[in-house]
């Protein structure tokens, strides 16, 4: 792939970015049509404004009329937009896997929306996840000749949507919903369906390591916190404890799915 198509796919993928944000902000709200304006200062935004990152650069993270801060998030949102979409294009191979491409490219706008949206409010919408299960599952078709959908070991991954759920499901259950969420265990049917079985399992034990190596280093940190607080005598510096597990899920799913990687080797 050319330079200059690689340059294209990323900045596509910053506009796209761009119109993410003001899903993520507005989803569950109000509708998603109406000009975009400045939180502060209320001040409709022209299109000068809105160009992904190099605005933000521009006006360093700044409101152009009022000065306030802009969250960094519209930024890190664009670029990873960015980034995905090459992602997925140097996975598949252009043009001839252009409708795998096409399912990633909605596949992954609606896992980063889910990750940044779950990220502020601890829940995983289930309009979102809903879409990412029918366009993961749409990938089956894509993967499984249909003939052998019901054969031995295809079964295995058509279905490994639901038998990723069943764990998650009877963790809910046991505990009434206070070790997991819900919505977890629905984000691992469209895990299940996009990567099969082998790859889905594998995904889903990487996001419970990333998990945990951030919530220790967290832990630790919130006591070094609350330590030198206690030595200073100031008021003591807590962090929020409470950390959504949609993130970790979806960083696990995107190591497993972009570079391949499994941790089983034997053959279903
Ligand atoms: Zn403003």
């Amino acid at each position: 792939m050319s330079y200059f198509f690689i340059v294209s796919v990323f900045v596509l993928g910053t506009i796209i970015g761009s119109f993410l944000n003001v899903v993520i902000l507005r989803y569950g709200k109000k509708t998603l049509r109406g000009r975009s304006f400045c939180p502060s200062c209320k001040k409709i935004l022209t299109p000068c404004d809105l160009i992904p990152l190099f605005s933000f650069l521009f006006l360093r993270g700044r409101c152009r009329y009022c000065r306030v801060p802009i969250s960094f998030q519209y930024f890190i949102v664009e670029v990873l937009s960015g980034l995905l979409f090459v992602l997925i294009f140097l996975r598949f191979s252009f043009p001839e896997d252009i409708v795998y491409i096409v399912l990633s490219l909605v596949i992954w706008s609606v896992l980063l929306v889910i990750t940044v949206y779950d990220f502020y409010h601890k829940i995983i919408p289930d309009g979102l996840v809903s879409l990412f299960i029918l366009f993961s599952f749409l990938t089956i078709f894509l993967r499984v000749p249909i003939l052998h959908f019901l054969t031995f070991p295809y079964v295995l991954d058509v279905f490994a949507g639901l038998i990723l759920f069943l764990p998650f499901f009877l963790l809910w259950l046991v505990s009434n919903g206070r070790w997991i969420g819900l919505g977890d265990g629905k984000l691992a049917i469209g895990i299940g369906f996009l990567l099969g079985l082998k790859q889905g399992v594998s995904a889903i034990i990487f996001g419970f390591w990333i998990g945990a190596v951030v919530s220790l280093t967290l832990i630790v940190v919130e006591r070094l916190l609350e330590k030198r607080a206690l030595l200073f005598s100031s008021k003591t510096l807590t962090m929020k404890s409470e950390i959504p597990f949609a993130p970790f899920l979806i960083l696990g799913t995107a190591i497993a799915f972009f570079l391949r990687l499994s941790l089983f080797s034997f053959t279903l």
